[in-house]
C-alpha cells in the first residue's frame, strides 16, 4: 500500500493496486501551481485512492481538470481530468517514500525551463506520452 499526505501532516492518504504513468511532467500549469520547476506524478485507480484524514481544497485548473492541495501548508495532491474519469494523479513527492515510486519518463518538454538540464536518460515527450 502506498501512503502519504501534505507537508504539514494534516492530510493524509492511502492507496491500493500498483502506480502506473509515473512521470515527470515540464507543462507550465504543474509549474504555475506548484512554483516548482516540473513536478513528478503518478497514476492510480480512483477507486483504489482513499483520503484518510484531513480534507483537501480543490480547484479547476483546467475546464476538465481538478487538482487537489493542502489549504494550510499548500503541498499540491492530486489531478483528476474527466478525459480518464477511472484515474487519480498524485505527486510523486508527497508520498512518505518518492524513492518507492521513480520517473519513467518527462512529458510536455516543450514547455521545459532552458535551465533544467535532464541528464537521467529518460524517454522525453514533447507533449502527453504517446501510447
Ligand atoms: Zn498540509
Ligand atoms: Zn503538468
Amino acid at each position: 500500500m502506498l501512503k502519504g499526505g501534505c507537508f504539514c501532516g494534516q492530510i493524509r492518504y492511502e492507496a491500493d493496486g500498483t502506480p502506473c504513468n509515473e512521470t515527470s511532467c515540464h507543462c507550465a500549469i504543474c509549474r504555475r501551481t506548484t512554483g516548482a520547476a516540473f513536478v513528478t506524478w503518478f497514476s492510480m485507480r480512483r477507486a483504489q485512492f482513499r483520503i484518510v484524514s484531513g480534507e483537501p481544497k480543490r480547484f479547476k485548473s483546467t475546464a476538465n481538470a481538478t487538482r487537489s492541495f493542502c489549504a494550510v501548508c499548500g503541498t499540491q495532491l492530486t489531478f483528476e481530468t474527466e478525459d480518464y474519469p477511472d484515474e487519480i494523479d498524485v505527486t510523486t513527492c508527497s508520498l512518505d517514500d518518492p524513492e518507492s515510486v521513480p520517473p519513467k519518463d518527462h512529458t510536455y518538454t516543450r514547455s521545459r525551463l532552458g535551465w533544467i538540464k535532464l541528464s537521467d536518460q529518460l524517454p522525453q515527450h514533447q507533449k502527453a506520452r504517446t501510447p
